[in-house]
Parts: structure tokens; C-alpha cells; sequence
């Protein structure tokens, strides 16, 4: 469903990723780890389309994103591909990115309306659904500014989960909350997670959760795919050192 392809991306003078080969099945649960600045939000950023790639192609669900002149060199987005994959990913933020002014059920109805062109209706009744899968169905007509940390992301899983994306991405979703509210987002995930068609690919810090939901787990250190395998082999059993002296700090 995914695939990245010699992803290369620069901001300036500095590679940040120096040459990234991916692929993702339907329904596969990614988990990438890695130091601060090895690159991982860029990934993320890039599959949302917020970011382009210097060089290399990024295919989702059989749409390259950018085009390409012969010598592969980026020379432009390909604005069909773009809008149509936006629709197929989800995110969820570090930093909830709920709209203050409206109550958490209009804060998920919003974009099937105004994106997908659903009726009223019928998007109201995906997003009881979904805020009553993500255990806040007593909660449709507060604002964000009542609820928790905790509930705060759980409003903003069931946001991109009504729009019914093949992927989802979770960028460091639990590392902006207060240690005790972690446990009930990361439930939340793995309830998601176990339903399974979906892919999803995680950014986490939490390795133990990674050991849990992720099908396989990738290493991102200064801009290349260190290691990759089973969240097992790469958690528990690898013999990178930079990646053990990396897990020390988590485990
Ligand atoms: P963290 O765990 O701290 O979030 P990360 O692995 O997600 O780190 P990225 O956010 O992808 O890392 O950043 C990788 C590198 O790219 C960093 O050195 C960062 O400073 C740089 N970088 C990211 N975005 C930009 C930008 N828009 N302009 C310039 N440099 C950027």
C-alpha cells in the first residue's frame, strides 16, 4: 500500500534522509524508532503530502506521487495523485490539533462533510461510532478545552478514523501527555490495531507497546534504515550496537 523507492530529502545542505526503500502491505503495523533527528517525522510528514522528497518516489496504493523527468529527478507534484491519496491517509498528531470552537462530535463530522461530501446525517452516525469505539460516546457535545490530555487524542483518532483511511499514521501520538493518561491512547491504538485492515505506521517511543501491536519494526539513525525485521528481532535480538546503546535509553 505503500512503497518508498531511494527516498531522498534535503533542507538545505543537510541530507536528513539519504536514501530510504520501503514497503508496506495492506493492514501491516509499522513501528519506526530512532534518535531525535533521524528523520522519522519527515517520513510521516512526506506520506502526508506535506513534505516533498528531494529525490526518489513515494507510491501509495498504486499512485506515484511526484513526477519524475527520465533521469529521475523530482520535477513536480502530481496534484490528481496528491488530492486522491490525501483521502486514503490519517493522522494523528502529537499535539491534538482539534478545532477549539467546536464540540468533539462536529470536530469529526467536519471533514467527511466538507471532504468526502457526506450528508449530515450520515456523518454524524460515523462519528458517534467512532468517538463510541474510542470509549467517549457520553462525550459528543463537549469542546476539547473539557476534556483530558488522553481524550483529547482519543477525539483525534476517531477524527481520522471516520474518514476510513487505508493508512494511518501516529506520529509520536503519546509523548505530549501526562504519564498516566498514555495507557488509555495506546488501548485505543491497539484495539484499532487487532481490527486490522488497516495499515498503520507508528513513530514511538514506547517499545513495549511496539513488541505488542507491530507486525514489523523499522531503526531510523542519521537518515538510513539501520535495521529493520519483527519487532522481536529488532527489540529484543539485534546486535547493532548504536540501536542498543538507542533502546537503553527507553527500556
Ligand atoms: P524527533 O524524534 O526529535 O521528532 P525525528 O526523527 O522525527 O526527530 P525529523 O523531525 O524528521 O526527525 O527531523 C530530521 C532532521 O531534519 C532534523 O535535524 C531537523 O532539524 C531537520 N528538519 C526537519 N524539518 C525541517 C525543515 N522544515 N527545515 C529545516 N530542517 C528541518
Amino acid at each position: 500500500i505503500v512503497t518508498f523507492q531511494d527516498v531522498h530529502k534535503s533542507f538545505g545542505d543537510v541530507e536528513v534522509l539519504k536514501g530510504i526503500n520501503l514497503d508496506i502491505k495492506p493492514a501491516e503495523k509499522v513501528a519506526v524508532i530512532g534518535p531525535s533527528g533521524s528523520g522519522k517525522t519527515t517520513i510521516i510528514r512526506m506520506l502526508m503530502t506535506l513534505e516533498k522528497p528531494t529525490s526518489g518516489d513515494i507510491i501509495v496504493d498504486g499512485k506515484n506521487l511526484w513526477k519524475m523527468d527520465k533521469n529521475g529527478q523530482l520535477v513536480d507534484a502530481n496534484e490528481k495523485h496528491l488530492r486522491e491519496v490525501r483521502g486514503d491517509i490519517g493522522m494523528v498528531f502529537q499535539h491534538f490539533n482539534l478545532f477549539p470552537h467546536m464540540t468533539i462530535l462536529e470536530n469529526c463530522m467536519t471533514a467527511p462533510i466538507h471532504v468526502k461530501k457526506e450528508n449530515k446525517q450520515t456523518a454524524k452516525q460515523h462519528s458517534i461510532q467512532m468517538l463510541e469505539k474510542v470509549g467517549l460516546g457520553d462525550k459528543l457535545d463537549n469542546y476539547p478545552s473539557q476534556l483530558s490530555g488522553g481524550q483529547k487524542q482519543r477525539v483525534a483518532m476517531a477524527r481520522a478514523l471516520v474518514m476510513r483511511p487505508k493508512v494511518m499514521l501516529f506520529d509520536e501520538v503519546t509523548s505530549a501527555l501526562d504519564p498516566e493518561l498514555v495507557g488509555e491512547v495506546l488501548e485505543v491504538i491497539r484495539d484499532i490495531a487487532k481490527e486490522g485492515e488497516m495499515a498503520m505506521i507508528l513513530v514511538t517511543h514506547e517499545m513495549d507497546f511496539a513488541l505488542d501491536v507491530a507486525d514489523k519494526v523499522l531503526f531510523l539513525d542519521e537518515g538510513v534504515i539501520a535495521e529493520q525485521g519483527t519487532a522481536s528481532e529488532v527489540i529484543e535480538h539485534s546486535s547493532n550496537e548504536r540501536l542498543q546503546s538507542f533502546l537503553k535509553r527507553f527500556r
